[in-house]
């Protein structure tokens, strides 16, 4: 058995299906006389198609972004191009009749090798970008995200070391019941994707690609952050029950999805979904979310070969305010950089410290034309919507400073004046900003003046106010909802929008945590926006809690000086409450 971080709960058990594993146990059968002209072959084909897809790519970002983005797409081809690096994949195929995948990865330890040396930081870069163009040809070779080609029986589960977005979302419609991952955590996009699909996940597992291969089986314990590879009997058996437990759970409480949110005391409530493309919204309708909360566009970039225009994010827009529940979609604007990067995107240089770089909003902000077709398609979108308690609200990430909110105004006031003189009919759209830098809680008393809602992304607000990547499991423990210091913080946010009667939501992972749910309430926040799959867990929960019971247990907890504090108390009062919860919880 391995112990992980539990990033979403459930149990499931199946099949394993790895990624990448070409990186960590590859092929290392060696070629017949007979085969190598074919693998010769199939590798030129594959570094042909490579080339051809970065060509298209650099005329198509060159003219879309410009130059300077476009110009890393010339530096991946003049790598593949590059006679050091074919010749040695070459004669390692020729001479010592390896297969392709294994040559790259033989390659690319060689360059690791080579680079880590070097106190040169430009080199260092490029080992990156030898990687890139590495991965690139390894997928062209192996399609190694088509589980759908292998014949795999019964349930997937992935293990990969990292989740990228974009691979997640290309996994499309493949039935996945697990994930585990080497890297991530909590907060990570894998773990988001993974919660909002109600996958059992575990991530943070060092090292498991080397103890599992496509076809074992494996168990996944979201809750505990376990994952068991060829489980004995017994353990099949118990694991097998609790499975059995969780999605019978999962049904009962979805049943309760067209009742209303409210709490014990007949508060009402909004619970919504948080989602990161028009399939979420199917979920969001299946588990009685009210709204969207929280449309994350920039997996509509993610799963781009290049810029989606505003055509295309116009028909992507549209189809999501009309499949929501209630047509009501809160759109955020391209949020990159970070954990997420699109190479399209001028990411040509790696940053030291990619969290507090050049991401989200200051990114927007020098693609101003990028900027303004995203803010245009919006706009026009919501046009559509014109019946009663339809409502399309546009908002900005990570906002640190009342300039950066005044400059967004502005500038949609600019798009509008610009849609209209064109004649295109446009929607009127609330403006918001995302509350997640410690810098805008301090000073968010100036900052209400110009927005007309707030929603506190509490992920990456957590991970600034305590200094620690939420990426990152060596400092995981530090990212903690229920700490003291950020309780604190969320009481003085929510109490300054409420004061100043603006909405307030919450859309971060802990909306869904049941321990942080009912402190939030206690708060006095009657708006959470989370995974679909935890709408109908949170409704039974706030059925179950009063808002003065809600304000008691914040209260007490608000004189405990240390998380381990707050986390026994809430859950010694959470079991007195709703018992079922203990399942459902991977905190
Ligand atoms: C957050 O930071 O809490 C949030 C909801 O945004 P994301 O997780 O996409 O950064
Ligand atoms: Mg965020």
């Amino acid at each position: 058995m391995r112990k992980g971080i539990a990033v979403s709960p459930g149990v499931a058990v199946g099949t394993a299906y790895c990624i990448h594993e070409i990186f960590v146990n590859p092929d290392t059968k060696r070629l017949e006389d007979q085969e190598v002209t074919a693998e010769l072959a199939r590798y030129e084909s594959a570094r042909d198609r490579v080339s051809q897809e970065l060509r298209a790519l650099n005329q198509k970002v060159e003219r879309q972004v410009g130059h300077e983005a476009a110009a890393i797409f010339s530096v991946h081809e003049a790598i593949l191009r590059d006679q050091a690096f074919t010749k040695k994949v070459r004669s390692w195929i020729v001479n010592d009749r390896m297969n392709a995948q294994a040559a790259l990865h033989q390659l690319l330890e060689e360059y690791t090798r080579l680079f880590s040396r070097t106190r040169d930081s430009y080199l260092r870069e490029r080992l990156g970008d030898v990687r890139d163009v590495v991965i690139r040809l390894s997928a062209v070779l192996t399609d190694v995200l088509k589980p759908d080609k292998m014949s795999i029986d019964g349930p997937l589960i992935i293990v990969a070391d990292e989740l990228l977005p974009s691979q997640a979302v290309a996994l499309g419609d493949v039935e996945v019941q697990g994930i585990v991952t080497q890297q991530g955590s909590q907060t990570s996009h894998a773990a988001i994707i993974a919660r909002s699909r109600g996958i059992p996940a575990v991530a943070a597992v060092t090292g498991i690609l080397r103890q599992v291969k496509t076809g074992d089986r494996i168990v996944v314990d979201g809750r505990a952050g376990h994952v068991v590879v060829d489980p004995d009997p017994e353990a099949l058996s118990a694991y097998s029950k609790l499975e059995r437990e969780f999605f019978e759970l999962q049904d009962q409480l979805a049943e309760n999805r067209d009742q209303p949110a409210k709490t014990a005391d007949g508060q009402p409530l909004q619970l919504l979904a948080n989602i990161n493309s028009w399939v979420d919204t199917k979920a969001a309708v299946a588990m009685g979310a009210c709204g969207v909360g929280l449309y994350r566009t920039e997996f509509l970039y993610l799963t781009h070969a290049d810029v989606p225009d505003e055509g295309e994010q116009l028909d992507d827009y549209r189809r999501i305010i009309e499949q929501s529940p209630n047509h009501r979609v809160t759109i955020r604007t391209l949020d990159i950089g970070g954990d997420k990067t699109v190479p399209y995107l001028g990411h040509a240089h790696q940053e030291a410290n990619p969290f507090l770089g050049w991401r989200s909003i200051r990114l927007s902000f020098e693609h101003p034309d990028l900027f303004t077709t995203q803010i245009r398609a919006v706009l026009r979108a919501a046009a559509d919507v014109k019946s009663e308690g339809r409502e399309v609200r546009l908002m900005f990430p990570m906002i640190t400073t009342l300039e950066e909110m005044r400059r967004v105004r502005t500038m949609v006031r600019r798009t509008k004046q610009q849609l209209q003189q064109e004649g295109q009919p446009i929607g009127d759209v609330p403006i918001g900003m995302m509350l997640e830098v410690p810098a805008a809680a301090v000073s968010l008393e100036c900052i209400m003046d110009v927005v007309d809602f707030v929603s506190i992304g509490s992920n990456d607000l957590i991970q600034y106010l305590m200094a620690a990547d939420r990426d990152n499991p060596k400092v995981n423990h530090l990212c903690q909802p229920l700490s003291p210091p950020v309780l604190r913080v969320l009481q003085s946010v929510i109490r300054t929008c409420n004061q100043a009667q603006k909405p307030v939501t919450l859309c971060g992972e802990m909306a869904g945590q049941p321990r942080a749910f009912v402190l939030l309430l206690g708060m006095g926040l009657r708006q959470f926006s989370m995974s679909p799959a935890f709408v109908p867990r949170m409704k039974k929960l706030a059925s179950e809690v009063s808002i003065p019971a809600a304000e008691a247990m914040l209260q007490r907890v608000l004189e405990f000086k240390t998380t381990a504090e707050v986390k026994r108390f809430m859950t010694r009062n959470l079991r007195k409450i709703a018992p079922d919860f203990e399942l459902l919880d991977s905190i």
